[in-house]
């Protein structure tokens, strides 16, 4: 088991192709199962995450923990831009909370059946986390 904390600065958003896992990994973000792949490198594991960039500077704070045993990653990942929550319903998802990028909605893929990545594959809506409410 190791726990990994990056801290990423000024990022801009990326989103890498997870390569086929040898051994599959069980992803989780933040608490909701997702149907990402993991890539694998010698002993590395590849984590394609994508991050919603909506300001010109954006700071996140995600931490892996990764479980050999059980073949899961538990990221947590949270923008240090802090917003209230809990005021409006979300209109990004009519307050479904699901993701509306994927097909069918709230399912974490993608018209062809692999991971959805607005949502990194939780199938929750990006902007309220799948909360309903902003
Ligand atoms: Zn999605
Ligand atoms: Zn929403």
């Amino acid at each position: 088991m190791r726990t990994k904390l990056l801290i990423l600065l000024a990022l801009v958003g990326g989103f890498a192709l997870g390569q086929a896992a040898v051994e599959p990994y069980q992803v989780s973000i933040n608490g909701n199962v997702s149907k990402i792949k993991v890539g694998h490198d010698k002993d590395s594991l590849i984590l394609p995450l994508s991050l919603p960039v909506s300001t010109d500077k954006e700071e996140w704070t995600i931490a892996v923990q990764r479980d050999d045993k059980e073949h899961k990653l538990e990221v947590k990942m949270s923008s240090i831009k802090r917003k209230v929550r809990g005021d409006t319903d979300c209109y990004y998802c009519s307050a479904s909370g699901n993701c509306m990028q994927d097909s069918p909605a709230g399912s974490g893929l993608n018209a062809s059946g692999a991971s959805e990545y607005y949502c990194n594959g939780t199938g929750k809506c990006t902007h309220c986390g799948g909360s309903k409410k902003l």
